[in-house]
């Protein structure tokens, strides 16, 4: 599998937020798949095994970290790496979203020239799981 083909799903409650990375991940080739509660995330990922997650922490239904725990808690997600969209440079947050279970995390606000950079090497994580 190459890379650009890899399909990445973004769980964003934030339009804005969705649609900076739409269009920075369709510019390099990524299949997006786009939630935006984690309601809509579970009804997708009842059927699909993504190759990357995107989460944000703060969502209107059930938060990041919860839904993380709950995915990570299912051995078919096992080799998906879960990444959490942090809003702050706090060092808690970052724990709380590795004790959740994310496998990394990427600092918002997004930044337009590092993200491909960031999704390339977080999607090389998901070959050595
Ligand atoms: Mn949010």
């Amino acid at each position: 599998m190459s890379e650009s083909t890899a399909t990445i799903l973004y769980v964003e409650d934030n339009p804005d937020n969705r649609l900076l990375v739409r269009r920075i991940l369709q510019a390099c080739g990524y299949g997006l798949v786009e939630a935006a509660t984690a309601k809509q995330a579970m009804e997708y990922l009842d059927v699909h095994v993504p190759d990357l997650i995107l989460m944000d922490i703060n969502m209107p239904d059930v938060d990041g970290y919860t839904l993380t725990a709950r995915l990570k808690a299912m051995p078919k997600f096992n080799e998906t790496p879960i990444i959490a969209m942090t809003a702050y440079a706090l060092k808690g947050d970052r724990e709380r979203s590795f004790e959740a279970g994310c496998d990394g995390y990427i600092q918002k606000p997004i930044d337009v020239d590092t993200l491909p950079k960031q999704i390339q090497r977080f999607l090389a994580l998901r070959r050595k799981m």
